[in-house]
């Protein structure tokens, strides 16, 4: 074992991590502060400009030995847990480094607002809830398409 993985208690197998689509419209800055409404979520710009979103989710098969954490089948680990190093990871790099990190949704809305401007925000924003609304008063719009997907049997 790296001794910087004897030290840290398995802090990468307590997460999980993976890239988004950057935001370009309203409704993408939307998805992304509805993601952070929820508990042990952020999201983050890295230093290649990919935005990606961090969930704080302990993998199951993490078990309490008496050397610690431990992965329970680690030689069966899928290739995700092989390629991450201990040479790169944040505990040897001393934490986390972003370029940007949001953690409220607050933080992503002011983002938001400057990145589309005002004008543009307001507007977007009165014409998604608009939108919404109308797709929620009218839940059967697209009824025929979905049920055209769906093979009901006939008794
Ligand atoms: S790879 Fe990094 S985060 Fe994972 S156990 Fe080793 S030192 Fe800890
Ligand atoms: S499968 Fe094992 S190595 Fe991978 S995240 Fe879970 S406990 Fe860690």
């Amino acid at each position: 074992m790296h001794p910087n993985c004897s030290k840290c208690n398995s802090r990468c197998c307590q997460y999980y991590c993976f890239q988004i689509d950057a935001p370009e419209s309203y409704d993408d800055y939307e998805n992304i502060r509805w993601y952070l409404c929820h508990e042990g979520t952020s999201v983050h710009i890295d230093h290649d400009d990919d935005w990606c979103i961090l969930i704080e989710n302990r993998c199951k098969m993490l078990e309490q030995t008496p050397e610690g954490e431990r992965c329970r089948i680690y030689d069966n680990r899928p290739l995700v847990c092989r390629r991450f190093s201990p040479h790169t990871c944040e505990i040897a790099l001393g934490g986390h480094d972003f370029k940007q990190l949001f953690e409220t949704p607050e933080q992503i809305e002011a983002y938001a607002r400057q990145a589309l401007g005002e004008e543009e925000f307001l507007r977007a924003r009165a014409e998604g809830r608009a939108r919404a609304q109308s797709d929620c008063d009218n839940p059967h719009a697209q009824e025929p398409e979905i049920r055209g997907e769906i093979e009901i049997e006939e008794a």
